[in-house]
């Protein structure tokens, strides 16, 4: 009855504290890892930090082993990590064997930085275009086939005729762009 009780509670109170409002900062913070490593590093790199995440100190044969890349691959992958401040090593001699041996560890402080930078070049390049798109409202022309899409100096340079295939390009009505961008930049604004 006592351990009933205790388990009850128990859950009850997990359940509070592992709650929508708790949990989702600890997803985002996951994801925002994982992010600024496969856009430094490459998918690979997302595997190997998959596995330094659930623990530090890995070796690099432990990496060889668990995530059945080839060795060259590894080594690789950890270069572009290390190159890019996302992980650490220490080499520890191995008495029994005589060789040196990596252990790698994930820098997760530098990967949430460079998160953080990489949305803020994100951010910037959205509010460029937003900028691009409204001062030109309305100015932007495309080929009816869309290949092409051209300011209006660019457009009348071609003669309105589409460079790829040659068809007289239409008007394009870019409302629908500008409204995606707007609401893209403000998404990101309000998350910065
Ligand atoms: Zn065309």
């Amino acid at each position: 009855m006592n351990k009933l009780a205790k388990s009850k509670v128990y859950r009850r109170v997990y359940k509070i504290s592992s709650g929508k409002t708790k949990a989702r900062p600890i997803k985002r913070l996951e994801t925002k890892i994982v992010d600024a490593i496969r856009s430094s590093a490459g998918e690979d790199a997302v595997r190997l930090a998959g596995l330094m995440t659930r623990q530090g100190n890995v070796s690099e044969f432990e990496i060889v082993r668990s995530t059945r890349l080839d060795i060259q691959t590894v080594r690789n992958t950890l270069y572009k990590l290390h190159s890019s401040n996302l992980a650490d090593y220490k080499r520890v001699k191995d008495n029994k064997e005589g060789i040196y041996v990596s252990y790698w560890t994930l820098n997760k402080a530098t990967a949430k930085e460079l998160f953080a930078k990489l949305q803020k070049e994100k951010l910037q390049r959205f509010r460029e275009r937003l900028e691009a798109e409204t001062s030109n409202a309305n100015c932007y022309f495309i080929c009816p086939s869309a290949c092409t899409r051209a300011d209006f100096t660019m457009a009348e340079q071609q003669r309105f005729r589409c460079d790829e295939c040659g068809k007289l390009m239409m008007q394009d009505d870019n409302t629908r762009t500008i409204d995606f961008l707007r609401e893209k930049v403000r998404e990101m604004e309000a998350v910065a």
